[in-house]
């Protein structure tokens, strides 16, 4: 039987981004071979429309750039991600890059200027938080 795998949807190319765009930059094929793939969107999850202001993480605050603090969205949103794991035994998840809520390893710094900082967005965190092996989409080579 196949493993279960939390997928970041936006990664599949479910319009959940921020600008309500549909990317897929990753090839899920080899993954498909190895795992059910089970897709969450904790800014969704957390009450956010698409499109949305784009959000940063800076410390344990999250923000818009228009300056609404959207922090408890962002927490509301991560676990139902977390509850969505676990009810499908979900062991492992492979989440979208730089994101303040699935980035794992670095982040946005808060200043919306484009620079990067270490640090794990608010579902990263929790996820590992809660044993969870979280990959990034750079890390796809380790799950196969
Ligand atoms: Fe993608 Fe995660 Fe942002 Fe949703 S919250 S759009 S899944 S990066």
């Amino acid at each position: 039987m196949k493993e279960n795998l939390i997928i970041s949807a936006c990664l599949l190319g479910i319009p959940c981004r921020y600008d309500g765009k549909s990317v897929r930059k990753i090839d899920i094929a080899p993954l498909l071979e190895k795992y059910n793939l089970i897709p969450v969107c904790p800014e969704i999850y957390g009450g956010l429309s698409t499109p949305r202001i784009p959000s940063e993480r800076q410390g344990g605050e999250v923000t818009m750039q228009n300056g609404s603090d959207v922090t408890e969205n962002f927490k509301r949103g991560a676990r139902s991600a977390l509850e969505f794991a676990r009810i499908n035994n979900a062991k492992k998840a492979l989440l979208k890059a730089k994101s303040p809520s699935c980035g794992k390893g670095e982040i946005y710094d808060g200043s919306f200027s484009g620079t990067l900082t270490e640090g794990n967005g608010v579902t990263a965190e929790l996820f590992l938080k809660n044993g969870i092996l979280v990959f990034s989409e750079n890390e796809i080579d380790k799950l196969l």
